[in-house]
Protein backbone atom coordinates (compact mmCIF):
# COMPACT_ATOMS: atom_id res chain seq x y z
CA UNK A 1 0.00 0.00 0.00
CA UNK A 2 3.35 2.10 -0.23
CA UNK A 3 1.92 4.21 -3.52
CA UNK A 4 -1.20 4.78 -5.25
CA UNK A 5 -2.86 6.77 -8.00
CA UNK A 6 -5.38 9.33 -7.90
CA UNK A 7 -6.06 9.59 -11.76
CA UNK A 8 -8.95 12.17 -13.46
CA UNK A 9 -9.22 15.06 -16.04
CA UNK A 10 -9.50 17.19 -13.22
CA UNK A 11 -10.66 20.30 -15.61
CA UNK A 12 -10.63 21.76 -13.31
CA UNK A 13 -9.47 20.35 -10.00
CA UNK A 14 -12.09 21.35 -7.16
CA UNK A 15 -12.47 21.40 -3.69
CA UNK A 16 -14.26 17.93 -3.66
CA UNK A 17 -10.67 16.39 -5.27
CA UNK A 18 -8.56 18.18 -2.96
CA UNK A 19 -10.32 16.96 -0.31
CA UNK A 20 -10.33 12.89 -1.98
CA UNK A 21 -6.37 13.84 -2.10
CA UNK A 22 -6.00 15.54 1.52
CA UNK A 23 -7.58 12.64 3.33
CA UNK A 24 -5.99 10.02 0.79
CA UNK A 25 -2.34 11.50 1.76
CA UNK A 26 -2.90 10.21 5.27
CA UNK A 27 -3.33 6.53 4.15
CA UNK A 28 -0.23 6.19 1.94
CA UNK A 29 3.02 7.09 1.66
CA UNK A 30 2.82 8.48 -1.66
CA UNK A 31 0.35 9.42 -3.84
CA UNK A 32 0.22 10.22 -7.46
CA UNK A 33 -2.58 12.70 -9.34
CA UNK A 34 -2.84 11.13 -12.38
CA UNK A 35 -3.89 13.93 -14.45
CA UNK A 36 -5.40 12.67 -17.84
CA UNK A 37 -4.95 14.07 -21.41
CA UNK A 38 -8.88 11.69 -22.29
CA UNK A 39 -8.71 12.32 -26.27
CA UNK A 40 -12.41 11.60 -26.11
CA UNK A 41 -12.97 13.74 -23.30
CA UNK A 42 -12.69 17.31 -24.51
CA UNK A 43 -11.13 18.96 -21.99
CA UNK A 44 -11.60 23.29 -21.38
CA UNK A 45 -8.23 23.39 -19.25
CA UNK A 46 -5.11 22.38 -21.51
CA UNK A 47 -3.36 19.66 -20.11
CA UNK A 48 -0.85 21.49 -18.92
CA UNK A 49 -2.59 24.18 -16.78
CA UNK A 50 -4.68 21.40 -15.34
CA UNK A 51 -1.09 19.79 -13.94
CA UNK A 52 -0.01 22.87 -13.21
CA UNK A 53 -2.93 24.33 -11.36
CA UNK A 54 -3.19 20.56 -9.65
CA UNK A 55 0.27 21.57 -8.46
CA UNK A 56 -0.79 24.60 -7.02
CA UNK A 57 -3.20 23.07 -4.78
CA UNK A 58 -1.80 20.20 -3.48
CA UNK A 59 1.47 21.51 -2.42
CA UNK A 60 1.53 21.89 0.75
CA UNK A 61 0.94 17.75 0.92
CA UNK A 62 4.55 16.46 1.18
CA UNK A 63 3.78 12.85 -0.34
CA UNK A 64 1.77 13.73 -3.43
CA UNK A 65 3.01 14.66 -6.91
CA UNK A 66 1.25 15.46 -9.93
CA UNK A 67 1.93 14.10 -13.45
CA UNK A 68 0.15 14.07 -16.59
CA UNK A 69 -0.37 10.66 -18.55
CA UNK A 70 -2.22 9.94 -21.66
CA UNK A 71 -3.31 6.00 -22.29
CA UNK A 72 -4.21 3.38 -19.67
CA UNK A 73 -4.46 3.92 -15.91
CA UNK A 74 -3.14 0.75 -15.04
CA UNK A 75 -0.11 1.05 -17.17
CA UNK A 76 0.07 4.55 -15.72
CA UNK A 77 -0.37 3.01 -12.02
CA UNK A 78 2.27 -0.21 -13.15
CA UNK A 79 4.63 2.21 -14.20
CA UNK A 80 5.06 3.88 -10.89
CA UNK A 81 4.66 0.67 -8.69
CA UNK A 82 1.63 1.59 -7.35
CA UNK A 83 -1.43 -1.11 -7.27
CA UNK A 84 -4.07 1.07 -5.99
CA UNK A 85 -6.50 3.18 -7.65
CA UNK A 86 -7.76 6.13 -5.50
CA UNK A 87 -11.82 7.18 -6.99
CA UNK A 88 -13.90 9.48 -5.42
CA UNK A 89 -17.23 8.50 -5.11
CA UNK A 90 -20.45 11.09 -4.69
CA UNK A 91 -24.11 9.49 -4.11
CA UNK A 92 -25.36 8.06 -6.56
CA UNK A 93 -24.59 9.33 -9.39
CA UNK A 94 -20.77 7.80 -10.01
CA UNK A 95 -21.17 4.57 -9.10
CA UNK A 96 -22.06 2.22 -12.21
CA UNK A 97 -19.55 4.49 -14.29
CA UNK A 98 -17.05 3.78 -11.33
CA UNK A 99 -18.04 0.26 -10.71
CA UNK A 100 -17.66 -0.55 -14.40
CA UNK A 101 -14.32 1.01 -14.67
CA UNK A 102 -12.97 -1.05 -11.54
CA UNK A 103 -14.16 -3.94 -13.12
CA UNK A 104 -11.86 -3.59 -16.67
CA UNK A 105 -9.15 -2.63 -14.51
CA UNK A 106 -9.38 -5.49 -12.85
CA UNK A 107 -9.46 -7.56 -16.34
CA UNK A 108 -6.74 -5.52 -17.47
CA UNK A 109 -4.48 -6.30 -14.58
CA UNK A 110 -6.07 -8.67 -11.36
CA UNK A 111 -3.74 -7.26 -9.35
CA UNK A 112 -4.53 -3.56 -9.57
CA UNK A 113 -7.45 -2.96 -6.44
CA UNK A 114 -9.58 0.35 -7.17
CA UNK A 115 -10.17 2.23 -3.72
CA UNK A 116 -13.24 4.55 -3.08
CA UNK A 117 -13.75 6.89 -1.19
CA UNK A 118 -16.83 9.23 -0.34
CA UNK A 119 -17.03 12.28 -1.29
CA UNK A 120 -17.17 14.94 1.99
CA UNK A 121 -20.83 15.80 2.62
CA UNK A 122 -20.68 19.30 1.15
CA UNK A 123 -18.87 18.12 -2.13
CA UNK A 124 -21.32 15.91 -2.72
CA UNK A 125 -23.09 17.43 -5.55
CA UNK A 126 -19.76 19.66 -7.08
CA UNK A 127 -18.35 18.47 -10.50
CA UNK A 128 -16.39 19.80 -12.54
CA UNK A 129 -18.69 20.64 -15.36
CA UNK A 130 -20.91 22.28 -12.95
CA UNK A 131 -18.12 24.81 -12.35
CA UNK A 132 -17.75 25.54 -15.71
CA UNK A 133 -21.12 25.62 -16.13
CA UNK A 134 -21.81 28.37 -13.62
CA UNK A 135 -18.49 30.23 -14.46
CA UNK A 136 -19.78 30.21 -17.90
CA UNK A 137 -22.58 31.61 -16.36
CA UNK A 138 -21.31 34.47 -14.67
CA UNK A 139 -21.76 32.65 -11.46
CA UNK A 140 -19.59 32.90 -8.46
CA UNK A 141 -17.62 29.78 -8.27
CA UNK A 142 -15.19 31.18 -5.50
CA UNK A 143 -17.20 28.38 -3.00
CA UNK A 144 -16.52 25.23 -4.80
CA UNK A 145 -12.61 25.39 -6.04
CA UNK A 146 -9.09 26.77 -4.66
CA UNK A 147 -8.28 30.62 -4.95
CA UNK A 148 -5.57 29.64 -8.00
CA UNK A 149 -8.66 27.88 -10.27
CA UNK A 150 -10.94 30.66 -9.11
CA UNK A 151 -8.51 33.13 -10.67
CA UNK A 152 -7.89 30.87 -13.63
CA UNK A 153 -10.90 30.79 -14.37
CA UNK A 154 -11.50 34.57 -14.16
CA UNK A 155 -8.56 35.21 -16.53
CA UNK A 156 -9.35 32.70 -19.17
CA UNK A 157 -13.43 32.53 -19.66
CA UNK A 158 -14.82 29.64 -20.17
CA UNK A 159 -16.74 30.80 -23.38
CA UNK A 160 -14.19 33.62 -24.82
CA UNK A 161 -16.41 36.75 -25.52
CA UNK A 162 -16.63 37.50 -29.16
CA UNK A 163 -14.68 40.51 -29.99
CA UNK A 164 -16.35 43.76 -31.05
P1 LIG B 1 -12.87 11.64 -14.65
O1 LIG B 1 -12.88 12.50 -15.87
O2 LIG B 1 -11.89 10.51 -14.72
O3 LIG B 1 -14.20 11.21 -14.14
P2 LIG B 1 -12.72 13.78 -12.71
O4 LIG B 1 -11.64 14.77 -12.81
O5 LIG B 1 -14.11 14.21 -13.06
O6 LIG B 1 -12.22 12.55 -13.55
O7 LIG B 1 -12.72 13.15 -11.27
C1 LIG B 1 -11.64 12.43 -10.76
C2 LIG B 1 -12.09 11.60 -9.59
O8 LIG B 1 -12.58 12.45 -8.56
C3 LIG B 1 -13.25 10.66 -9.91
O9 LIG B 1 -13.08 9.49 -9.13
C4 LIG B 1 -14.47 11.42 -9.48
O10 LIG B 1 -15.54 10.57 -9.15
C5 LIG B 1 -13.91 12.13 -8.26
N1 LIG B 1 -14.65 13.36 -7.96
C6 LIG B 1 -15.15 14.27 -8.82
N2 LIG B 1 -15.77 15.26 -8.17
C7 LIG B 1 -15.69 14.96 -6.85
C8 LIG B 1 -16.18 15.56 -5.65
N3 LIG B 1 -16.92 16.67 -5.67
N4 LIG B 1 -15.88 14.98 -4.48
C9 LIG B 1 -15.17 13.83 -4.44
N5 LIG B 1 -14.71 13.19 -5.54
C10 LIG B 1 -14.97 13.74 -6.72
Amino acid sequence: MATAIYPGSFDPITLGHVDIITRASHLFERIIMAVAQNANKQALIPLSQRVTLAKKCVGHLSNVEVESFDGLTVDFAKQHSARVIIRGLRAVSDFEYEFMMSQMNKNLDPEMETLFMMAGLEFQFLSSSMVKEVADLGGNISGVVPPVVYEYLTKHPVRPKAKG
